[in-house]
């Protein structure tokens, strides 16, 4: 069969992918081809969950031109509250709160829905003339010239390079034979919305309870998302209860502080696991967000890493177009990979950290932990520096991540 010829194939059209292809196409301009392939396209959104996205990925989202039709439905985070405490206590200490500014008015991070971003990703890429398909990448065969990559409704495309962003379960990672390091934690969040009788005041806050952290993120409208992790089993059982009995667990943990509760989303549970792939790259492929890394939740993290991967694979990418040089070759590639690795592996040994030392009932622990939480809480120039890894904004930052075109 003759393919057709582009310059990058983007293997799934979720935030990492789209993201990559805006930087893309508004960086290099309409000559320079840019197709993503994902079933998804074609489908209604069913992710009830919502993220936080931290302030260096707005700026990324600005950008890009996204971001306005984004803003009206983002809540900004302006406080964040953690607790250490068993299901049971009366009273859950505070021992940690963050005031979060990164700069003047400008807040470290804002709960936005999945779905109002991806909508919005989707639409931008529309007016941006991206060439979007509803079907599947199922197979490439890369040589030192270029990828030709093949679609589930038998077309095939060749490239300079191809790009998995096909999430967690990477068709395309397997295909190239990376494998990933990583565990699975047993557990699941248990994702839905609620919506409650007092403001939040943008508070978000977190409760570290012996299962796992039961995470309150504050969304417009008196709303808020939760991410309220357990074991599996447990997850399992309480999705499937009745309403009745959803709202007494929900309330246990939840508390009264605002108000009467209704849950008005659907529920879903996402187990949870870390895995980071052994190589970010192969020859003419290069792997972007979740189908990358997994992280666990416990710090909101992975599609903002997911999008710095965009940034940076993109700022590659740019820099050697316009060079002349080969947009797959292994020079640039291999810069990708140098700049990514070792700030996911980073963020991938944090999140498992925290999620050892908080995901248990040992006394001993929980005391060490509380003289480290109350450290913290204290010393206002490590609180700044938290603020500003939690906003994206410490390390080498790619360009649009400062809110800088390519
Ligand atoms: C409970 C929970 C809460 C979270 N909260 C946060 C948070 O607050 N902040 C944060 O930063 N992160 C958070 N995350 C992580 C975040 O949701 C993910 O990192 C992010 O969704 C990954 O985006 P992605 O674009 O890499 O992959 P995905 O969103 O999974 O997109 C992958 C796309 O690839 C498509 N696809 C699959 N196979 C193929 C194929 N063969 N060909 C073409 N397309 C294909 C799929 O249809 C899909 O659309 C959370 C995760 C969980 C589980």
């Amino acid at each position: 069969m003759t393919a057709e010829r582009t310059n990058v194939v983007i293997a799934g059209g979720g935030f990492a992918g789209l993201a990559l292809a805006l930087a893309l196409r508004q960086s290099l301009g309409p000559a320079f081809g840019v197709v993503v392939a994902d079933p998804a396209v074609a489908r209604p959104n069913v992710d009830a969950r919502a993220s936080a996205i931290a302030a260096a990925t707005r700026r990324m989202l600005e950008t890009l031109g996204v971001w306005p039709a984004v803003a009206p439905a983002a809540q900004d985070i302006l406080d964040m509250v953690i607790t250490d405490s068993r299901l049971d206590d009366a009273v859950r200490p505070v021992f940690l709160t963050f005031a979060g500014e990164v700069a003047p008015g400008e807040p470290f991070a804002q709960m936005v829905e999945n779905g109002v971003l991806l909508q919005a990703l989707t639409a931008r890429a529309k007016v941006d003339g991206i060439d979007l398909r509803a079907t599947s990448v199922t197979g490439y065969e890369a040589n030192p010239q270029s990828v030709r990559v093949t679609l589930g409704d038998g077309a095939v495309i060749e490239a300079g390079l191809l790009v998995a962003a096909d999430g967690v379960r990477s068709r395309l990672r397997d295909l190239a034979g990376i494998t990933v390091v990583g565990w699975e934690y047993g557990q699941s969040a248990i994702v839905t919305t609620v919506k409650h009788e007092r403001e939040h005041h943008g508070c978000a806050t977190e409760h570290f309870l012996p299962a796992g952290p039961f995470a309150i993120l504050p969304l417009t409208e008196n709303r808020a998302s939760l991410v309220w992790v357990e074991t599996t089993e447990e997850a399992k059982r309480i999705v499937a209860l009745p309403d009745a009995g959803f709202h007494d667990e929900l309330e246990k943990r939840f508390g009264l502080h605002l108000g009467t509760l209704e849950a008005v989303g659907p529920r879903q549970a996402y187990p949870l696991g870390l895995g980071v792939a052994r190589a970010f790259v192969a020859e003419r492929l290069a792997l972007i967000g979740d189908a990358a890394h997994r992280v666990h939740p416990i710090a909101g993290q992975g599609l903002n890493l997911g999008l710095r991967d965009s940034a940076a694979l993109a700022e590659a990418v740019a820099d050697a177009a316009r060079l002349g040089l080969d947009i797959g070759g292994p020079d640039v590639l291999e810069r990708y990979q140098r700049w990514r690795r070792f700030d996911t592996m980073t963020m991938g040994i944090a999140t498992d950290g925290l999620n050892r030392l908080f995901s248990n009932r040992s006394d001993v622990l929980r005391l060490v932990r509380d003289l480290g939480l109350g450290l913290v809480d204290r010393a206002p120039v490590l609180k700044r520096v938290f603020v500003r890894e939690a906003a994206g904004l410490s390390g080498e930052v790619p360009k649009l991540l400062k809110g800088e075109a390519l």
